[in-house]
């Protein structure tokens, strides 16, 4: 046992260090791939190595191979932080190494799992009666809800898919917001419609879908169809207009699933919750935890309000498991079979922020969104191209040299992002809007303070002068 003691307390000290560090380590990588696989690469050996040498090498011989993304000045994608006591939390799952899978292989993780769902629901405001599933992302949280929605649309055309499957079943069509997120497109795929069932739908200029343009889509055909809405698009925060759009769908027979990836949690602020009003009327809902919650990585959840179809889609019986009356089985509900309890660190991270510590979360970051996007935007050479509606905005650079060209104001815009990463004070992506390359803002993190953006913004001014500068010196 004090092996076990030996490197788990090694490991922890690891831990404190590197989350001790990251205010004043580079928040972009600083090791290549190159050196990363030579430091790697040598350690598959004939003999072992005591535990907790294992653990100090690999912690040597990744340093500066961890982008800065648990920290307070990583904008780029939508990655959350963890939160302190999901972080210690998700240790502890790992501690325990229960197989989360039935009440009998993990009773308390079963129990926990079940509350922890409950209270997701009624965090995001959504039916209490619907069913969920603690998924490892948002990617399989659309794989499981569309399966429901495949199994009830082809149920009600006496079509029993999952013993069937999909060959020679009635058509379902698709219809999705062309801003729609590509792990959409990946879970059609996994679920055997294919991509090509996938009818995208224009938007408006600002990325929402018009209530007449879902109408004419809904009438272009007779087949059943899913219809998948945004809470929100990736690049501008752009929340569909569910109070128009779910009922109008719904009429007509649609299943309607949401893409709340991170906008759903804007349910759980009184100031931004206006802007998904309408939500709760759709059928299944995808989310994350690990993004506005501020989990550790691998949560998603779906919730889906046809308890039946998701039973149907997901469920197992087998011989050697006994159902039982005791909980919940999350096999019933999840596409795994051997899972982490990942609803563990979703309960943690309840009770450590309360209903309150949630929206105040959400309302951060909404706000430091809207103020990098206002800073960068108003420097002298730079464009605010996506006011921040939630916590996402766009933003460009242009190019300084006299009649610069939309393209070169594209190559400076990349170059820019390259080189405000490279500073090392924060982290940004690139991304494409309409047809011009953009600096996308992305705020989730509970950590991010208004010294982060003050000296996010400060680093973005310097190295935007400073480039000006070289352009003029070559120029
Ligand atoms: C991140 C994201 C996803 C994918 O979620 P994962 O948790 O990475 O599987 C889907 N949709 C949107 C809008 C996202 O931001």
């Amino acid at each position: 046992m004090s092996e076990m003691r030996a490197v788990l307390d090694r490991a922890r000290e690891h831990a404190v260090a590197f989350l001790e560090g990251l205010d004043n380590r580079s928040v972009g990588a600083t090791a290549t791939a190159d050196m990363l696989r030579t430091r790697l690469a040598a350690g598959l050996a004939d003999r072992g190595i005591p535990p907790s040498r294992v653990i100090d090498e690999i912690v040597k011989a990744t340093e500066g191979g961890h982008l800065g993304s648990a920290g307070g000045r990583f904008f780029a994608w939508v990655i959350g932080g963890a939160l302190p006591s999901a972080l210690a939390a998700d240790w502890l799952v790992s501690t325990w190494d229960n197989n989360a899978v039935l009440y009998a292989c993990g009773p308390a993780s079963a129990v926990i799992e079940e509350i922890a769902g409950a209270w997701v629901k009624d965090l995001l405001g959504l039916p209490s009666e619907a069913s969920f599933a603690f998924t490892t992302g948002c990617q399989m949280a659309h794989f499981t809800c569309l399966a429901a929605a495949r199994n009830a649309l082809l149920r009600q055309q006496s079509w029993d898919v999952e013993r069937r499957g999909l060959t020679g079943a009635p058509r379902i069509r698709v219809l999705a917001n062309q801003h729609r997120h590509g792990s959409v497109d990946r879970a059609l795929r996994f679920l055997g419609f294919g991509t090509d069932a996938l009818e995208p739908i224009a938007a408006g200029a600002d990325a929402r879908l018009p209530a007449r343009a879902l109408k004419d889509a809904l009438q272009r055909g007779e087949a059943p169809a899913i219809v998948i809405l945004n809470a929100a698009d990736l690049n501008v925060g752009a929340v569909d207009p569910f109070s128009e759009l779910v009922s109008m769908a719904r009429a007509t027979g649609a299943w309607v699933h949401v893409d709340g990836a991170f906008g759903l949690w804007a349910r759980t602020s009184p100031l931004h919750r206006h802007k998904v009003a309408g939500i709760e009327e759709a059928d299944s809902w995808a989310t994350d935890a690990h993004k506005w919650l501020n989990t550790p990585k691998d949560i998603g959840i779906a919730i889906v309000k046809d308890r039946e179809a998701h039973r149907a889609a997901m469920g197992i019986t087998a011989a050697y498991i006994s159902p039982n009356e005791e909980a919940r089985d999350q096999i019933d509900w999840t596409p795994d079979w051997t899972r982490r309890a990942r609803g563990i660190p979703v309960y943690a991270a309840v009770r450590e922020l309360g209903r309150e510590g949630i929206a105040a979360i959400v309302d951060r970051c909404c706000a430091h969104a809207e103020a990098l996007a206002t800073g960068i935007g108003g420097l002298k050479g730079a464009r605010l191209v996506a006011p921040a509606t939630l916590n996402q905005a766009l933003v460009r650079f242009l190019d300084p040299k006299p009649n610069a060209t939309e393209g070169e104001h594209d190559q400076f815009t990349l170059d820019m992002v390259a080189a405000i990463n490279e500073e090392g004070t924060a982290f940004f992506s690139p991304g494409m809007w309409g047809y011009q390359r953009v600096m996308r803002i992305s705020v989730v993190n509970w950590r991010t303070s208004v010294r982060d953006i003050q000296l996010t913004l400060d680093a973005v001014s310097r190295v935007l002068s400073r480039r000006h500068e070289q352009v003029f010196d070559k120029g």
